[in-house]
């Protein structure tokens, strides 16, 4: 089936603004989805039409994944001049050695370790785990009596601070200073590079927050020349959609040839 007449329309309108980023999650979008994951490889044509693309002027393209960094990159073969988002934004191929915090984030941090020493002095047995955004309680060497008791004085510290995220697990609770996501992830790198409009493909759950936080953006005038596409079916907040893998390879084909035309001469 061809694109449709509609999505062809706004990918000539999105290849025509100045600036672009152009994003994509990997599997069930660039690579289709294998019953192992380590066999996972990108679909025909797709990885060098995206180096064609992102090798014409004001266009930065980004592969945005769950998959660890180290993962995508290996799986996906990107060249260097792609951005790559790993486990769902909290890494970062431009900065490999972990996100950098912001001011705040490393106070709330810091108020964060203080506190769980106080945690740990009550609650004996606490083994806290630490992440570059956050810290991880976890009780699984306690008793079932003091165990819980601890998790509840955890989750309760992270009740105390807003900019906290808490996540609580099987004995454990996930306190973290950076709130992630591919949809904050995304919007992020968008603002950081300052690009005009944003597109954006992808196949699954986490790809709709993606959708949604483009659709939601507080940069209105972003917003609006978002181009977001689903690839295959399901319940989408994306704007348009695309039956598969290689259809999606035909839309980067067609994007290409018209951010061409659009910065030619
Ligand atoms: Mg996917």
């Amino acid at each position: 089936m061809p694109l449709s007449p509609d999505l062809l329309a706004a990918v000539e309108a999105f290849a025509a603004r100045p600036t672009l980023l152009v994003a994509s999650d990997f599997d069930g979008a660039l690579a289709p989805l294998v019953p192992d994951p380590r066999d996972s490889r990108p679909v025909e044509g797709g990885m060098e039409t995206l180096a064609e693309l992102a090798a014409l002027p004001g266009v930065e393209v980004a592969l945005v994944s769950g998959r660890s960094l180290r993962d995508l990159a290996e799986l996906s073969g990107a060249p260097a001049d792609f951005v790559l988002i790993g486990s769902h934004g909290t890494e970062d191929s431009r900065h490999p050695e972990g996100l950098a915090l912001t001011e705040d984030q490393q106070g709330m941090l810091a108020v964060l370790d203080e506190e769980l020493a106080d945690l740990v002095e009550e609650h004996p047995g606490v083994w806290v785990e630490e992440k570059p955004a956050g810290r991880v309680v976890h009780t699984r060497r306690m008793d079932p009596v003091a165990g819980p008791a601890a998790l509840d004085a955890a989750a309760a510290l992270g009740a105390r601070h807003t900019s906290l995220v808490s996540t609580p697990g099987k004995e454990v609770v996930e306190l973290a200073v950076a709130h992630v996501g591919k949809g904050a992830a995304l919007v992020d790198l968008a603002d950081e590079l300052a690009v005009d409009a944003v597109f954006y493909a992808g196949d699954d759950v986490t790809d709709e927050h993606a959708f949604a936080a483009l659709a939601a953006n507080d940069d209105e005038a972003r917003s609006a020349r978002r181009l977001t596409v689903r690839v295959g079916e399901g319940e989408t907040a994306a704007q348009f959609r695309v039956e598969d893998e290689p259809h999606l390879v035909e839309l980067f084909r067609t994007l290409t040839a018209a951010r061409r035309a659009a910065t030619q001469g």
